[in-house]
């Protein structure tokens, strides 16, 4: 076979350090001979390895191993405080953000409230967020990776907004990482939630090293995430998993977009309130709807009804069209929410192989609450710099 592109030595090294990283990320602290086995690397070469991770702080020592016979042996684990990263997120009604560590702990948060605002409000009250939550963290800015921003769609290519999530002129061929990245002077990578809220789950959530999953996000809209072969597939214009205005009652409710029967119009916060009887979804403080949840949700029940079957449709295209290893469930809905959806799908649709063995479920809920796409936000630099297999598509790019 053909190479696709020349390897010099600095770049598998480069690779090498990706792979060793990935390798305790999935399956916890390490040794050097249990890295070799999983990496296919001698020994020698794990050991420089680990020799410069550790020196640059990313990985740390654990507590030697004591063994019936020779020497202890000494597992290596991801250093939190080796590296940080940063999540933000611009919604209708505010912008929000949190620092996190290499382990995907919360550092810092911040939040400010700002309606519907365009490009020149947005970017110095993002640039404001990631200064203070810098400054409140205590952090050593020089170990930022970057910073990621999860915005609803839709894309024209890297970073660049082709409509605005907020619904307002100005955001049309808005380069939105290339002014963040110069504001914050670090590097910006941007994606729509649901893509965002995948990556975190892959990183540091219930799909932790899974090759292939689809990651349903669920907020005032619907968008589907692709992790595929262990990459985020993005399509040709970055807006593959734009799902919401799919057909999936043929002649059923209106949609706004002009068409009828849209899975928006069935899955989403705003088909919850419809079904509630609140008119804007912005007049509702998120937490009204917990507590009309606890208190028993009527109109809720109405909603599930509704809600389950253009679900199971999706479920089934999906798995149908791309056989992922499993469908995650997420978003900004209330979790308890979430839950009682989870629960009515079943019936799902017969699998094409019902014999076929599994190591997952079907269908499984997301680890992160409703932080899932801030917190896959910060994962976004993360899993850029560490993931052995993304390294290689941003080299086959080149
Ligand atoms: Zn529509």
């Amino acid at each position: 076979m053909k190479p696709v592109s020349g390897t010099n030595l600095e770049q598998a090294r480069a690779h090498n350090r990706r792979v060793v990283i990935e390798a305790i990320r999935v399956h916890g602290p390490l040794s050097r001979a249990e890295l070799a086995r999983l990496s296919a690397l001698t020994v020698q070469t794990v050991s420089n390895i680990v020799e410069d991770l550790v020196a640059a702080r990313l990985l740390k020592a654990e507590e030697p191993r004591r063994l019936p016979r020779g020497q202890p042996i000494t597992p290596y684990s991801l250093n939190p405080d080796g590296a940080y990263s940063i999540g933000l997120e611009l919604e209708r009604d505010h912008a929000g953000g949190v620092l996190t560590d290499l382990s995907g702990a919360i550092r810092a948060r911040a939040r400010r409230p700002a309606l519907r605002p365009g490009p020149d409000e947005a970017i110095p009250l993002m640039a404001g967020l990631v200064e203070e939550m810098i400054e409140r963290a205590g952090i050593d800015p020089q170990r930022l990776l970057g910073a990621g921003l999860a915005m609803a769609g839709r894309y024209q290519g890297e970073g660049v907004t082709s409509l605005s999530p907020v619904a307002l002129p100005g955001w049309a061929g808005f380069p939105v990482a290339t002014a963040l990245s110069g504001r914050i002077g670090l590097p910006v990578l941007v994606e729509n939630d649901a893509s965002a809220a995948a990556i975190g789950e892959r990183l540091h959530g219930v799909a932790r090293g899974l090759g292939s999953f689809v990651y349903l996000w669920l907020g005032g809209g619907i968008g589907a995430g692709l992790v595929l072969d262990g990459q985020l597939y993005r399509g040709s214009r970055r807006n593959a998993g734009e799902i919401g205005h799919m057909t999936v009652v043929p002649g059923g409710k209106p949609c706004p977009c002009g068409k009828r029967g849209c899975l928006d119009r069935y899955v989403s916060l705003g088909a919850v309130h419809a079904h509630l009887g609140i008119g804007d979804p912005l007049s509702l403080d998120p937490a009204e709807l917990d507590r009309r949840l606890e208190a028993g949700g009527e109109g809720i029940e109405a909603w599930l009804d509704e809600a389950v079957g253009p679900m199971r449709q999706v479920i089934d295209t999906f798995e149908l069209a791309f056989d992922p290893e499993t469908v995650v469930i997420g978003g900004a809905m209330p979790p308890g929410l979430l839950k009682r959806l989870a629960e009515r799908l079943e019936p799902l649709p017969p699998p094409l192989d019902p014999k076929a063995e599994r190591a997952l479920p079907r269908v499984i809920l997301g680890a992160t609450g409703k932080d899932t796409a801030i917190l896959g936000a910060a994962a976004l630099p993360v899993f850029s710099q560490t993931n052995p297999q993304f390294d290689v598509l941003q080299k086959r790019a080149r």
